[in-house]
């Protein structure tokens, strides 16, 4: 399984829908400084709702919304007073190699209609209103929680945790741990320590 297609809207920079391509073995993302190459990359963290752990670079979730007067620094909180003030992203999964079964795609979404589970979907979306902002996510179209994203993505090897997306700093780090905690990062990416904490907490109980 791979990431087919980035499709960005209203989000951060990309104030105009924007869809990146992305192939099978290897992209490169080049351009000058600030024209958005690690956008793309929070972009990913926020649908996949990797954010937590990975460090997405905002302060609030409203940050994430394209904001017309950001890149001039007359930034008065006043971003898109016409139209509504929303982002969207969508991370397209190549799953032509079954990676997730149907049955898998379907308990996820909680629905049968979850069209040619070929690709997968998903999307995440962030409104802001005058005093509040809401955060969706769907699944092939169909609406649902991030912890049924995340639960289908595990089944994928795709975990907050995890080191698909290694970010800047990263390496470094890895290079300094010790041999334990390099052990430790083995086990995440096999996925022995889910089954590790599991085990814990059985213990416990
Ligand atoms: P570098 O090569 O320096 O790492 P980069 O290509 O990775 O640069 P990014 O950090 O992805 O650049 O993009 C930074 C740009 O995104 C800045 O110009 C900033 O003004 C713009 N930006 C960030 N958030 C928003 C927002 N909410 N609305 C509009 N523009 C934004
Ligand atoms: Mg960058």
């Amino acid at each position: 399984m791979h990431i087919k297609e980035l499709v960005l809207d209203g989000f951060k920079s990309f104030g105009r829908t924007t869809r990146i391509p992305f192939y099978e073995d290897f992209t490169v993302v080049t351009g000058p400084n600030g024209s958005g190459k690690s956008n793309i990359i929070d972009g990913v963290l926020f649908a996949l709702g990797l954010a937590r752990t990975r460090g997405i670079r905002a302060e609030k979730l409203t940050d994430l919304i394209y904001n017309p007067g950001h890149a001039d620094g007359s930034d008065d909180g006043e971003s898109g007073t016409s139209g509504p003030k929303e982002a969207t992203v969508t991370v397209v999964l190549d799953n032509g190699d079954g990676t997730l079964d149907r049955a898998q795609v379907v308990n996820a979404a909680g629905s049968d209609n979850v069209g040619d589970v070929d690709e997968i979907r998903v999307k995440r979306r962030v409104k802001e209103t005058e005093d509040n902002y809401y955060s969706y996510y769907y699944l092939n179209g169909r609406a649902c929680n991030l912890s049924d994203i995340q639960d289908l993505l595990a089944q994928a090897g795709i975990t907050p945790e995890g080191y698909n997306v290694v970010m800047q700093g990263d390496v470094t780090e890895i290079i300094n741990m010790t041999a334990y905690q390099r052990r430790g990062i083995i086990d995440e990416i096999a996925g022995v320590a889910e089954f590790d904490a599991k085990k814990e907490d059985a213990f416990e109980e």
